[in-house]
This record gives structure tokens, sequence and C-alpha cells, in this order.
């Protein structure tokens, strides 16, 4: 795991707070979808699996996760995907 106790909290705070504007403004449904993917990520914190990929199981790159902390994906495989 690379992110470290302190920053997960620091991503987990961030990600609630996200999730209340969110939750608060939501109409449209990517809205709704980003609620979902942040949900998911909160419970990937609560898990211990947060920062690793949900397709490959490898890091996640920090630089990735600092501007999209809600990702599932690592770059490798987002990219494979699209
Ligand atoms: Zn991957």
């Amino acid at each position: 795991m690379m992110v470290t106790q302190r920053n997960l909290g620091r991503i987990e705070t961030g990600l609630l707070e996200r999730r209340a504007f969110l939750a608060s403004h939501a109409a449209s449904d990517s809205d709704r979808a980003a609620i979902g993917r942040i949900d998911a990520a909160l419970t990937r914190i609560r898990r211990g699996t947060y920062g690793c990929c949900a397709q490959c199981g490898g890091p996640i790159e920090e630089l990735r996760l600092r501007k999209l902390p809600e990702t599932p994906l690592c770059l490798t495989c987002t990219l494979g995907r699209s």
C-alpha cells in the first residue's frame, strides 16, 4: 500500500465533503454516478484496499489518486479499457 494512513484520512475527508456537496446538488445522472464512485472508494478505504486497482490489483499512481481520488483503476487499466 502506497497511500499513507495520514493521506488516507485526508482523502476520506475530501471524498466525504464532495459526496455531501453532490448529494445536496445532485440532479444529473453523472452526479449520481459520481456519488456511486465516491461510495465505492469510501468502502475501499474502510476495507483497506484503497489505492489498489480493481482490475489488475496493482497500485494506483499517487498523482492519479490526488487528481481523481475516487478512481478504482490504475492508469494502465483505464487506458486499456477506453
Ligand atoms: Zn490496473
